[in-house]
């Protein structure tokens, strides 16, 4: 792919969620009804998309590149995809990463049978264990972490698939959800911190795992639960059973994706995620209320914080900036020039509610701080008189190890500035944060346990719930390193 080619309908100055996983079991329609569940999942991933499908004797599988939508279209692809159990993946990555042979799910045939399998998720340690497998002679076909998985589970001295699933996930640390389809069964695991989500559907006798609640909705299956952390579910024509990777589990969910990440529409452990960001936009406007003329969201995932914030403060909310859909996908952008005039494209001010008015922009994080600027530069443009900045996350500060695109540290803004010089940076009257513990009221709970934090929030805090193995590990063999070597 080129370079010059965008092929991202997302903003590009925020953090990606890069993965999404879908799994049926027991559906005379398998690999439709995932096909559906990935396009629901769209949004955590747009640049590939793959489905396995199991009819009994055989694995069949379509990979590609691109959007689901386009990709599982055509009828004789489906056609081939046979069999009652399916499960598929859609990949976000960064450029150069995206090749064929990384597109998930990856099957291996392995001495105890075919084995498929897809994850969300990172491994903090895939360099160290992938080095160490390099070393006693295992050949790697991808740069994928979850090849070091099927590594590690075809030399697991375990009888049958599952213990050796159990025990090659033992020797994982990182976040991850993951789902495998064996001869007999299809498998999810959550990391035992359930970093990652995953969640259980059922569809009449069928059972379903998916990222989001939303993949399950849009083929009309019913959620049963979230995957506890740590927790293994086999499916096999029964009732669901289960089994535990981890004796040490604590949960620590991802808190990102109730600000960001996982769809509005979805549930996740309990809780709507469209309600918990009206909650984040109602504890903002306490937090750092101002006197303003109308709350503008930045579309679209600053909608329902923007929309708890005006509900708050009784200012009225208008859409004051309209997203283009349909730019970012294939749109060329041949020169720097045209690049900067990237946020134009994608944005536009709606000038008869920002002119003359004192303008209260909710948007949900700042990464590098590229789009805010660009944003306030075009609302002040159309006219208002005052911006101001409320953001529905604490300062991003600090890099995710857990499947979340993010740029390197350096290039946070919030890692190199203090908030008045970033509000200076980004051209706002005033900035504010939502903080920690506000952020944690908006997610039900009384505060955030700092010994014992109840999210990962490690973007915001540095507090990794896990080791970072591979950080510690300036020797092992990065997937990129690889990369540059074969292209040398
Ligand atoms: Fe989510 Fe941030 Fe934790 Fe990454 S570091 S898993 S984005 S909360």
């Amino acid at each position: 792919m080129s370079s010059s080619l965008s092929t991202h309908p997302f903003d590009d100055d925020k953090l990606r969620e890069e993965c999404g996983v879908f799994g049926i079991f027991g559906s005379s329609d398998a690999a439709a009804h995932t096909a559906l569940g990935l396009h629901a999942l769209q949004h955590r991933g747009q640049e590939a998309a793959g489905i396995v499908a199991y009819d009994g004797e055989r694995f069949n599988s379509h990979k590609e590149l691109g959007l689901v939508g386009d990709i599982f279209s055509d009828q004789s692809t489906m056609a081939r995809l046979t069999g009652s159990v399916a499960m598929g993946h859609n990949r976000y990555s960064t450029t150069g990463d995206t090749e064929i042979r990384n597109i998930q799910p990856l099957f291996a045939d392995l001495s105890i049978g075919g084995l498929a399998i897809a994850h969300n998720g990172n491994l903090t340690n895939a360099g160290t264990l992938r080095q160490e497998l390099v070393r006693r002679g295992s050949l790697f076909q991808s740069t994928m972490d979850s090849e070091v998985l099927i590594h590690l589970i075809a030399t697991s001295p375990c009888d049958n698939v599952i213990d050796r699933i159990a025990d090659a996930l033992g020797k994982i640390e990182g976040a991850y959800s993951l789902v495998a389809i064996t001869e007999t069964s299809m498998i999810g695991v959550r990391d035992p911190y359930g970093v990652r989500p995953l969640v259980l559907g059922r569809l009449d006798d069928a059972y379903l795992l998916a990222s989001e609640s939303c993949a399950l909705d849009i083929i009309g299956a019913e959620l049963v639960r979230d995957i506890q952390p740590g927790e293994m579910v086999i499916l096999d024509g029964g009732e669901p059973k289960t089994r535990f990777i981890s004796a040490n589990l604590k949960h620590k969910p991802c808190i990102f994706e109730y600000i960001y990440f996982a769809r509005p529409d979805s549930v996740m452990e309990g809780k709507s995620i469209y309600q918990a960001r009206k909650n984040i936009g109602h504890e903002l406007a306490q937090e750092s209320g101002v006197p303003a003329d109308v709350i503008i969201p930045v579309p679209d995932s600053g909608v329902p914080s923007a929309l708890g914030y005006a509900e708050e403060s009784g200012i009225p909310f208008e859409l004051g900036i309209i997203r283009n859909h349909y730019v970012g996908r294939t749109f060329i952008e041949p020169s720097q020039e045209i690049r900067n005039l990237g946020v134009r494209l994608k944005h536009n001010a709606n000038k008869t509610k920002i002119a003359g008015q004192r303008v209260v922009l909710v948007d949900d994080s700042i990464v590098r701080g590229t789009t805010s600027r660009k944003i306030v530069e075009m609302v002040r443009a159309a006219g208002a008189t005052e911006v101001h900045m409320r953001i529905a996350s604490p300062p991003t500060s600090y890099s995710c190890f857990y499947g979340v695109d993010t740029p390197e540290r350096k290039h946070l803004l919030a890692a190199t500035m203090t908030i008045a010089e970033m509000a200076e940076h980004i051209g706002v009257d005033s900035l504010a944060f939502i903080s920690q513990d506000a952020l944690y009221r908006a997610m039900g709970e009384t505060l955030r346990n700092s010994e014992n934090p109840q999210f990962c929030d490690a973007c915001f805090t540095g507090d990794y719930p896990t080791r970072l193995t591979d950080e510690e590990n300036p020797t092992r063999a990065r997937p990129s390193m690889l990369k540059e070597l074969k292209r040398a």
